[in-house]
Formats: structure tokens, sequence, C-alpha cells
């Protein structure tokens, strides 16, 4: 029997609605905040990716899928959403409308990670990004679509870090800094991060690695580097988070896996499966879009990991299963049935018929075991009244309904029900 690739998942039909829902509320807030969606290609040349997140980075040197095509191109299946946004949008002359551009996507990212509960070698994000402002309210905006997100999902349970890893500039003196110190440590750093030191040292702060972590709590910080420009601009940032009420915490370790960042960098991160992760996490890139397509454009943005916020977000949340049953009684054909079906079904209702050829006792357990929310009842009886009789499987509740009034029955909530059904039939 075949199986599913190590690392991907199957999201079967009973686990859909979270991700529907999620989809949803990303759909919803982009729309409120003007951003506009974009969708690229799943593989890339494996250069764009080598240039922009960094030769140097785990996701580079490690974890991406690389193949030759049939015609020779060296190509990569997208670790991450960036790059291929930011190739789009050269590509296409975006640059060249007004600015800023506000862009959003969705899709499926791969990376040859080992997998566990919140990290798979196919995951989804959900990302946009800023073109063309500098501003540090653009950083502040985008933490700020995040946010709503996460409020819109009633998630709470979260920290978002926050750090200022400053531009190449003032990163130079800081890397040699760092480089002295990794020297004086050789002994004790593992050997990536002695790989690290030689080729881009800003990255052993990333190290997973608790023996590396200790001892770089000791090494210079960059805080203690940063030029004027990038102090204000961050100074601004976090004075703009407090006047939106945004809490966070100011976490000189982080770095981000990616090279391509400057200035702002943060993370949300939470509790997931018992393990506390980041689900998302972005920044400023001002040089990335210079790198790939030579015009000189800031930005900034961030990638949400779905597969990770699914853990987030309470059962509770999601829309009760609205699902109608048309249940057929005696010599009551599917001729009747399925013209019904197709009237509440273009009201907006979420309707099932006997197409299995059920009897009457069978299609009740059936609905039942669908968890179908009720089931209407067409028999003779039914016809000739022009009414049908309704069973609501949450209450056990069985009422008769006009024909008239079915659709607008069929709609009330739970609560309108309540009230209706102490008085009288509809
Ligand atoms: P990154 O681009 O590495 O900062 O990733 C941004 C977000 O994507 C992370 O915060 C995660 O939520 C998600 N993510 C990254 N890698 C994986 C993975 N292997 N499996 C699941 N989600 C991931």
């Amino acid at each position: 029997m075949y199986q599913k690739p190590k690392g991907t998942r199957d999201i079967l039909p009973k686990d859909i609605a979270k991700w529907q829902f999620i989809e949803k509320i990303i759909r919803d807030t982009v729309r409120e905040f003007n951003i506009k969606e974009i969708r690229t290609p799943i593989f890339e040349d494996s250069s764009l990716f080598l240039r922009s997140v960094g030769e140097t980075s785990d996701i580079v040197t490690k974890e991406m899928y690389i193949f030759d095509d049939r015609g020779g191109r060296q190509l990569a299946l997208r670790p991450e959403g960036t790059a291929g946004v930011v190739r789009a949008c050269v590509e296409n002359g975006l640059f060249s409308n007004a600015l800023p551009l506000k862009v959003w996507y969705m899709g499926n990212n791969f990376r040859y990670e080992n997998p566990q509960a919140g990290r798979y070698r196919e995951f989804t994000q959900f990302g946009i990004e800023y073109f063309g402002t500098s501003d540090p309210s653009a950083d502040c905006e985008t933490i700020l679509v995040f946010k709503s997100v996460l409020d819109k999902l009633r998630i709470t349970n979260y920290s978002l870090q926050i750090n200022n890893i400053g531009c190449p500039e003032c990163r130079k003196e800081y890397n040699q800094a760092l480089r002295l110190f990794a020297n004086q440590h050789e002994n004790e750093l593992c050997e990536d991060c002695k790989r690290r030191s030689k080729v881009n040292p800003l990255r052993m702060l990333d190290c997973k690695k608790a023996s590396c972590q200790e001892i770089l709590k000791r090494a210079p910080r960059l805080e203690d580097y940063l030029c004027d420009s990038c102090k204000s601009h961050f100074n601004r940032v976090i004075s703009l988070l407090k006047s939106n009420g945004i809490n966070f915490d100011i976490n000189t370790q982080l770095v981000r896996g990616l090279d391509y960042y400057t200035k702002t960098v943060f993370e949300f991160v939470a509790d997931i499966d018992g393990k506390s992760m980041a689900f998302g996490g972005g920044g400023r890139y001002d040089n990335l879009v210079g790198e790939i397509g030579n015009a000189n454009i800031p930005a900034c943005g961030f990638g949400m990991g779905l597969d990770r916020l699914v853990y987030l977000v309470d059962d509770a949340l999601l829309a009760k299963n609205d699902l109608i049953y048309i249940a057929n009684l005696g010599a009551v054909g599917m001729d009747k049935v399925l013209p019904l079906a197709q009237v509440l079904r273009s009201a907006g209702l979420s309707v099932e018929t006997n197409i299995s050829g059920r009897t009457f006792k069978s299609q009740m357990k059936y609905a039942d075991k669908i968890g179908a929310r009720f089931i209407v009842i067409i028999g003779d009886d039914e016809i000739s009244n022009g009414v049908f009789t309704v069973r609501n499987l949450n209450t056990g509740q069985e009422c008769t309904v006009d024909g008239l009034n079915l659709v607008k029955y069929l709609k009330l909530t739970d609560e309108e029900l309540k009230n209706i059904i102490k008085y009288a039939d509809f």
C-alpha cells in the first residue's frame, strides 16, 4: 500500500472546516487592509533562493528540494514565499505602479526538515509583503495585520518577539566583533557555528544547540553596534506598536533564519503541542529587491505558518454543521426530493438527499451519522397538505412547517428556534 511521503500530511474532510475557517479570516483581513493577492509558481530557479534566502542559511544549505528538469534547468520547490513574490513583482514591472504595493499570498512551501508536530516537509504559509515604503508605520501595519488575524481567531496565548538587526553597514563592524569572539571560543562551538563564524557570523545567534546558545550569551551585542538611522527606525516602530496597544518583548537574540532582513525582525511564538515554537515571523528587507532586480525598493512583510496556527484555534469557534437531510417517506420518490433540494440549495443551504435508495428508517440513522442539523421529511401527507415535518437532530424536537416558510425556518439559529417552539409550530 502506498504511503504519503515522509513529512507530508493529508488534511482530511473532518479537519478541513478549521482550515477553511482560517483561510476565510485571512481573506477578510487582507481585504480590510487593502492588500491584493498574488500567486506565483511553486518552483523557481534554485539560484533565486540562494541569492535571496542566503547561501549560508539552513534553508539553502540543508533544506531545499532541488531538482533538474528534463531541460537541464536547476529548479527548487519554494522553501518560502517572499523570493518568488519579489521576482514576480520585478519581472512584471509592478513597482512602476503606485507605491506602496501591498500583496499577499497563501500556498505550500517545502523544506527538508526533521518532521515533528508543527514541522513538516510540506507546509502552508500565508504571507504579506509591503513594497516601496521605508516608513516605520509600514512595519507596524504588517504586525497589525498579523494581530488582526489572531484577534479574529480568538488566539491570545502567544508572545510577539521583536528585534533590530540593523543594516549591512552597521552589521559590518558587528560581524567582525562576533568573528573575533567565535575565534576565541572556537573549541566550544559546534561545527555549524564554526563554519557560520567564517561566512556569516550573525547566523550563529540562530543556532539551535543549547551549548552554543550558552556561549553566545556572552558574545558582543548587536544593539551596541547599530547606526543612528537603524536605531531611530526601531524606536519609532516600538512606539507605534505601543500606541496601537500591541504587547511585545524585545529579544536581542532574534535574527531569523533568512539572510535578507534589515532593521526590524519579529516572530510570533506560542506553545504548539507542548513546545514553544514560532508560528509566524517577518520583518523589513530593504535590500532584497535591489539584489534580485536592481530596483532600490524598501520592503517589509511576514510569513504565517497555517499548520501551526491550526493548533491554536479552538474547535468551538467553528460554525456548527448546518447540513439539512431530506428524507423521503412512502411512495414519494426522488422526482419530488431533488427539486426540493435544489430550492433549498439555491437559498444557500447545504442539503443531502437519499441518493443511495435507503429505506426511511435507515435514512434517519444515516442523517444522524453525517451530523445533519435538520431532517426534512417529505411523504404523501406532506405533499397533499403543502407542509413538511422537520426534525431537529440537536434537540430531538419535531414540528410541522408550512412549505412557504421552510427556507426561513431552516435558517433560524438555535436561539431563535427555542423562542418559536415555545409558542407554536411555525
Ligand atoms: P520562516 O520563513 O522560517 O520564518 O517561517 C515562517 C513560518 O512558517 C514559521 O513561523 C512557521 O509557522 C512556518 N514554518 C516554517 N517552516 C515550517 C515547517 N517545516 N513546517 C511547518 N511550518 C513551518
